[in-house]
């Protein structure tokens, strides 16, 4: 059996485009979902939003990968640390806060595409 090592590769605009049209119509379904199941039902509200989080979270953790701003090294993460960790985007694209397994910092890591092997 061959291994393949995984590469990577900066996120193009089609995964900004699939990343921004997912969060867009995560936030319109829990926009009409606040409509109709609040205030009798805000239970399964609380419900959608947490398993829409959840998957959000297993698609980007599934499809991207981080790299290190401080020391280049690329690395992937589990997917509870995603969820926990604080994200945001800057000039340099979208970044996740954690500690790089490398050089032990603790700061910004820009997100990479997993480039898969057909
Ligand atoms: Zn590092």
């Amino acid at each position: 059996m061959i291994q393949t090592k995984k590469k990577y590769e900066n996120p193009t605009l089609k995964d900004w485009i699939i990343g921004i049209g997912l969060i867009v119509i995560f936030l319109g379904v829990i926009g009409i979902g606040a409509f109709l199941l609040i205030p009798d039902h805000w239970i399964w509200w609380l419900s959608l939003v947490l398993v829409g989080t959840l998957l959000l979270t297993l698609n980007q953790n599934k499809n991207y990968a981080y790299r290190c701003r401080e020391c280049g090294h690329e690395f992937e993460i589990r997917f509870i640390t995603n969820l926990i960790s604080p994200h945001g985007v800057d000039k340099e694209g979208s970044w996740l806060w954690v500690k790089c397994p490398s050089c032990k910092t603790r700061g910004k890591v820009s997100l990479i595409r997993i480039v898969k092997e057909e």
